[in-house]
């Protein structure tokens, strides 16, 4: 049996990712410190024999008694709301986690991939964005401490791969929804599905005109497995290209959700990227992979996971947006 060390296993992505490796048949250890993750999304594999979990902070040097495989890679805060919040640690875990992660690697002759980010390319000026394009970051900008964290991951895990051997795989995520986000992580889906359950008016920043491009979880995880099991060792791509205003996202969900709610206009966050859509070509070719979830379903689904979360929770989750941080 093969054994996987999954880092970031409380978290949206690392979840779902240790739920497909255990269904391909592999024994998966989950490594977590709950920074921004919950035990909830892994509480279901509690009885799972092939499932183990390890409260640790990957900036701390990881120790893994036995074999390992495969390394995947994905503790970091995700939402520009946590990595605002926790911005040394965003850092820390970009660097210091990724060093520990691949030194592991190193030692256990695994293989590891790494969790990239769409952030790399910053406010592209490139449109879609492929992956030979070099990106548009503002190092110092309030975005720069994920930016940053993400392209130094990408840095030493080629030096890594260059240096020591190592047999990496680095995949750049774009936008990525469905169950098990939190309703408060503050990304604009939990965010404008949050307030239509609350009654609330969804907040869009700026007049709405920025894109992105929304890409289902099943269809995600699909494609991490995929270029984790290839042979190919630079960045990916992976993403829906399926661009979408925010203006007009915001607009369906008022329609998906039934709800009266009116659209509020706030603030456009600093340095927040104009538009954001994913050159898939390579994933294509390379990995004969392209999503399948088309957004009216996928927000179905995932409005339907929300609304299934008890009025307990939801009055929990009460919603976090940027006017507590300075720009
Ligand atoms: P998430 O916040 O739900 O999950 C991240 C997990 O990492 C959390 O459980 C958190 O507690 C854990 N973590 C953070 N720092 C840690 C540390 N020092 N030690 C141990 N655990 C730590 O976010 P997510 O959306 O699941 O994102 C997972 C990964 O995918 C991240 O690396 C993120 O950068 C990347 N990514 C996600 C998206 C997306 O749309 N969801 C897009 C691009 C990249
Ligand atoms: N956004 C918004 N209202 C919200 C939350 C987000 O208009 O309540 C916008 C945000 O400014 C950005 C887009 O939605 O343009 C996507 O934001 P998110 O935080 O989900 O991810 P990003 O792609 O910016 O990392």
């Amino acid at each position: 049996m093969k054994q996987a060390l999954v880092t970031g296993a409380a978290g949206f992505l690392g979840s779902h990712l240790c739920d497909k490796l255990l269904a391909v048949g592999m024994s998966v250890i989950g490594m977590d410190n709950f920074i921004t993750g919950s035990m909830s999304n892994i509480a279901h594999l509690e009885d799972n024999s092939n499932f183990s979990f390890i409260n640790h902070d990957v900036c701390q040097h990881i120790d893994i008694k036995g074999d390992l495989d495969y390394i995947l890679h994905f503790a970091s805060p995700a939402s520009p709301i946590d990595y605002l919040k926790i911005p040394i640690q965003t850092l820390k875990v970009g660097a210091l986690g990724t060093h520990n992660a691949l030194g592991l690697a190193r030692a256990k002759n695994a293989r590891i991939l790494v969790a990239s980010t769409s952030e790399i390319y910053g406010d592209p000026l490139v449109h879609p964005q492929t992956e030979d394009y070099f990106g548009n970051v503002n190092t110092i900008g309030p975005r720069g401490v994920y930016d940053e964290a993400k392209r130094y991951l990408e840095s030493i895990t080629m030096a890594y791969h260059r240096y020591h051997g190592v047999d990496t795989r680095i995949i750049r995520i774009f936008n990525t929804y469905g169950p098990r986000m939190r309703l408060n992580d503050g990304r604009v889906i939990p965010a404008f599905m949050g307030q239509a359950l609350r009654g609330e008016d969804l907040t869009v920043f700026g007049d709405g005109s920025q894109t992105r491009s929304f890409c289902f979880v099943e269809d995600e995880i699909e494609g991490i497995y995929r270029l984790l099991m290839s042979e190919y060792h630079l960045p990916v791509n992976i993403g829906n290209p399926d661009e979408i205003t925010i203006l007009h996202f915001a607009q369906e969900i008022i329609a998906l959700t039934g709800t009266d709610q009116k659209i509020v206009y706030k603030e456009l966050p600093k340095n927040d990227p104009l538009q954001r859509k994913p050159d898939i070509t390579k994933a294509k070719e390379i990995l004969g992979w392209e999503p399948k979830v088309g957004r009216a379903e996928g927000m179905q689904r995932t409005y339907n996971y929300f609304k299934s979360l008890s009025q307990e929770e939801l009055n929990k989750m009460e919603h976090r947006d940027f006017t507590s941080f300075k720009n």
